[in-house]
């Protein structure tokens, strides 16, 4: 492992504003500082609130009709309450998801993009077992109320019941939702295979809206019942509308373009964005968005790129790494492409230190949200850079970092060498971090990498004794 040390009183910059990035066709006179995103308005409180609220009316109907004592009275009546109590879970579980990968604005700027994502894969997992739990449940308890074997009464039901036959699709398409996201089936497809499976939830919940209706004792006797469905389900669709439809209408409103495209390292490059709506726009460093460029072939997809230096109306630069199938060929787009931009996203913001003092470390392409917090940083907070690359070429933008920590009063440390050298003399152990750490305990940490760095930074850090609470992370992957 070679570790480089640059210290603030070690590097020659030029000019007062050291590091900061201007896009090319951009004039000087014109370039202002973005403003920063509004404060989440939404308290966790209240986001609490409204789910106590929704969980304990939907029970509370459900204890009305009777559903307790047919719980505990046993028998075929016990397994048939088991069977709505999953299914009203289920539908309950299928509607916050929904409403999570949304992302609206309000629950986007409390918790970032990152964790509504790991929520939604928890209400999913959830959501898919109760539909089985259910689906097998009611069919049970069907089979044990005629005196039929499961499969006939699968087979009576679907024939004799309206809304069955898309019930059971219903359920087929939450399964194969639920399987291509399993870790192993995951990785095996592509990404765009993968999402647009799960696009298809949409329809699942569409289609076992009918039977929850037309079957559900809960709703076919009680017109309250069936009234507070549909308000639910009608709010969660205007919530859809307006974050998903609202924000893909804001994009295509935004004029931007892309003004260059330059190589920064070894299969990484920069996307220049601008135009004239980039004034109106709010952004921090170490946020991103969701990039779509109308170019041939690249519209029908949209990846997420983060800020890589400090948002300016002399434009956004996005710093990209060649990956996969898609980020060669954005790195390729002609200048003067239109780009549609939907965010800014993500709470990965200097914010989060309050004013600390801060380190931040980055493995890779993780130097992108990295480089434009640096730039948010005072030169109170001291910002001690970390930044792990396999050799000097794969590091991006290194004469602004080390023009961004001498005015800041900084310091900045790359780490290359091969991993196995690493396993000799581990940097992120927590002596290795404390020794070129000072004052470990009352900083903030934030951390973009791949995920075995990150979690071997936390693990040191953590021993060293900063708080879990100090710690920030971004995730490059889903
Ligand atoms: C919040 C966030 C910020 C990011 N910021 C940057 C950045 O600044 N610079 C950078 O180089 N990379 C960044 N990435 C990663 C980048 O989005 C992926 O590398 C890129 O989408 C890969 O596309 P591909 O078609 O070339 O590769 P593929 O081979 O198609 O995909 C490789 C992996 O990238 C991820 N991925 C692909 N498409 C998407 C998508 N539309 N949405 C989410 N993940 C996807 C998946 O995990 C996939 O397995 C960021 C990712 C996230 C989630």
């Amino acid at each position: 492992m070679s570790m480089t040390r640059v210290h603030a009183d070690q590097v020659f910059t030029g000019g007062a504003r050291a590091g900061q990035v201007r896009t090319p066709g951009a004039t000087r006179s014109a370039v202002v500082r973005l403003a920063r995103p509004k404060q989440a308005r939404a308290k966790g409180s209240d986001v609490l609130a409204v789910c106590i609220f929704v969980t304990a009316v939907t029970i509370g109907l459900w204890l009305q009709h009777g559903g307790f004592s047919a719980l505990i009275g046993g028998g075929s009546g016990t397994v048939r309450a088991i069977g709505q109590l999953s299914g009203l879970a289920a539908a309950l579980g299928a509607l916050g998801a929904i409403i999570l990968t949304a992302r609206p604005v309000f629950l986007e700027r409390r918790y970032g993009l990152d964790q509504l994502l790991a929520a939604h894969r928890w209400f999913g997992i959830s959501t898919v077992l109760l539909v089985v739990v259910h689906a097998v449940a009611a069919t049970a308890a069907w089979a044990a109320m005629s005196g039929m074997t499961f499969v006939g009464a699968l087979g009576d039901m679907l024939a004799n019941e309206s809304w069955m036959v898309a019930a059971l699709a219903s359920t087929v398409i939450f399964v194969t939702i639920g399987l291509s996201s399993w870790r192993r089936i995951k990785n095996a497809i592509s990404y765009e295979t993968w999402y647009f499976l799960h696009l298809t939830a949409y329809l699942a919940v569409l289609l076992g809206f009918g039977h929850q209706l037309t079957l559900g004792s809960d709703f076919t006797r009680d017109r309250v019942a069936m009234w507070w469905w549909t308000g639910l389900a009608v709010a969660t669709l205007a919530v859809v509308m307006w974050s998903r439809v609202g924000v893909v209408a804001t994009s295509l409103r935004r004029r931007l373009y892309v003004s260059a495209v330059s190589r920064e390292a070894q299969g990484v490059g920069s996307l220049h964005i601008n135009g004239p709506s980039l004034r109106r726009m709010r952004v921090a460093g170490g946020q991103f968005f969701i990039v779509r460029p109308l170019a041939k072939g690249l519209w029908w997809q949209a990846h997420p790129f983060s800020v890589s230096a400090a948002p300016t109306t002399g434009g956004l630069r996005f710093t990209i790494k060649e990956l996969g199938d898609d980020t060669p060929n954005l790195l390729k787009v002609k200048p003067g492409t239109r780009v549609l931009l939907e965010g800014p996203y993500g709470v990965f913001t200097v914010e989060k230190a309050a004013g600390s003092r801060v380190v931040l470390v980055a493995g890779g392409v993780g130097i992108a949200p990295i480089r434009a917090i640096l730039e948010d940083c005072h030169p109170s907070q001291r910002p001690i850079v970390i930044v792990r690359v396999r050799n000097e070429r794969d590091l991006p933008h290194r004469t602004e970092l080390e023009g961004l920590v001498k005015s800041r009063d900084g310091e900045l440390i790359v780490l290359t060498g091969p991993r196995e050298w690493f396993a000799a003399r581990d940097p992120f152990s927590p002596d290795g971090l404390a020794a070129i750490i000072p004052g470990i305990e009352g900083r903030h940490a934030f951390i973009c990498g791949p995920a075995s760095l990150e979690s071997a930074v936390i693990k040191g850090l953590r021993k060293a004794g900063m708080p879990t609470s100090n710690i920030h992370l971004e995730r490059f992957g889903v």
